[in-house]
């Protein structure tokens, strides 16, 4: 047997496997070249090209694409008129952008607990958080899962609350053989790290026309859109503003980078599942490191992060120190997410809040992203796993 010496340094002289890196083709590269090339980068018909190519694609009724899923939510949020005195349901264990957009329009985040197993809000715990103060319920499709969708929705509908579902992770999730975004309110994120990308870029998808309506003109400084503007894809130079509204449109520089990458979307998340695969069936046997549980109802998953639970007492170290171990053996991982009430602000603001979200806070301590991206080989699979048993074997 190697000294684990020895297998350090092998393992250490092949190049840094990040834990994620976007898949960049030359048609993808060509498409953006051609763009430069065409005299008109910012927004024009290549970005409506993509909305269209990414509403057919879900089924949804309407889309609209913004610079980033964050100013997706912080429109929506503004269409809904969020202020103060308003509460949002939403996980603690998700990206910093929803509950920062909250506490900004001054409203209060109100914070669902997840299941232990999947990171994901349930239906009961939600409508548990209901009040009659309630404006928003915003969960999260984690990883590349998809959320409960028919629990959450019949709490929504029961209590006549908007969902929004955070479908950052879930480009390509089917749940029920039906594509996320199709029905409802959701926002999609194209975040260089994300399952597509446009370098950076979010789109919502949405079922209620008024809704989409309105969204379209705050995206544009709230300029009016009227019917001839709509076909011929511009504005007037008459219009006028209807309401302040912001500067999200996304270019068509990106625009054209996304487009290219949907029409492979389905290939690399074809990839990303063979890779999580390979992990599910190497892992089986470290007993120390445990995938996330999938949930029980059909769904199809994107695989857009491949997220292990490290039982911290059994290996002997921390999440962090078993991060950083797999990084000084080349492995790059990530922590999707640190609960966002532990984190400083959070904890000032709202410290009644710590202790109250058990399967929250165990997580937070737990998970770790290990490498997933579609350009990724079965063998670098391998070799992580194997730096995962070379870490646990050499506890200190
Ligand atoms: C990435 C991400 C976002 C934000 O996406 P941006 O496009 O970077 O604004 C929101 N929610 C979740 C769960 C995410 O992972």
């Amino acid at each position: 047997m190697v000294s684990p010496q020895a297998s350090h340094q092998a393992v250490s002289a092949l190049p840094f496997l990040p834990f994620s890196r976007p898949s960049i083709t030359q048609a993808d590269i060509d498409a953006v070249v051609d763009v430069l090339r065409s005299g008109w980068i910012t927004t024009g018909p290549k970005c409506a090209v993509l909305e269209d190519a990414f509403r057919t694609r879900v089924g949804a009724p309407h889309a609209a694409a913004v610079t980033s899923a964050t100013a997706a939510m912080h429109l929506l949020f503004r269409a809904y008129g969020i202020g103060p005195g308003d509460e949002i349901i939403t996980p603690s264990m998700t990206w910093v952008s929803t509950v920062n957009l909250a506490v900004l329009s001054g409203a209060t985040p109100v914070f669902a607990d997840i299941d232990r197993d999947t990171l994901m809000v349930t239906a009961a715990e939600v409508d548990r958080l209901c009040t009659p103060r309630t404006r928003l319920i915003i969960p999260v499709h984690m990883a590349g899962a998809s959320l409960d969708l028919r629990g959450l929705r019949e709490v929504a509908v029961r209590r006549g609350i908007p969902l929004i579902e955070d479908a950052a992770h879930a480009a390509g999730t089917e749940f029920e053989g039906v594509p996320v975004g199709r029905d409802g309110t959701s926002i999609f994120s194209f975040h260089p790290i994300k399952n597509m990308t446009t370098g950076e870029g979010g789109m919502l998808c949405t079922d209620d026309a008024q809704l989409a309506e309105h969204f379209r003109r705050l995206r544009f400084h709230g300029l009016g859109v009227n019917a001839f503007d709509r076909e011929t894809l511009g504005r007037s130079p008459q219009a006028e503003v209807l309401e302040p509204g912001y500067k999200y449109n996304l270019p068509d520089m990106n625009a054209v980078l996304g487009l290219s990458q949907l029409t492979r979307l389905d290939a690399m998340n074809e990839r990303r599942a063979v890779l999580a695969r390979r992990y599910l069936e190497l892992l089986s046997t470290v007993d120390e490191v445990t995938p996330l549980g999938l949930p029980g109802w059909n769904m199809r998953h994107s695989w857009h992060l491949f997220i292990v639970q490290v039982d911290i007492d059994r290996a002997g170290m921390s999440r962090d120190e078993f991060m950083q171990r797999l990084k000084d053996l080349g492995i790059g991982t990530g922590i999707h997410f640190r609960a966002i009430h532990e984190q400083q602000y959070y904890r000032e603001l709202m410290p009644q809040t710590i202790g109250t979200l058990p399967n929250t806070e165990w997580n937070s301590r737990r998970i770790c992203s290990l490498p997933l991206f579609p350009d990724m080989e079965p063998g670098d699979v391998d070799r992580v796993v194997a730096a995962i048993k070379s870490v646990l074997s050499n506890k200190s």
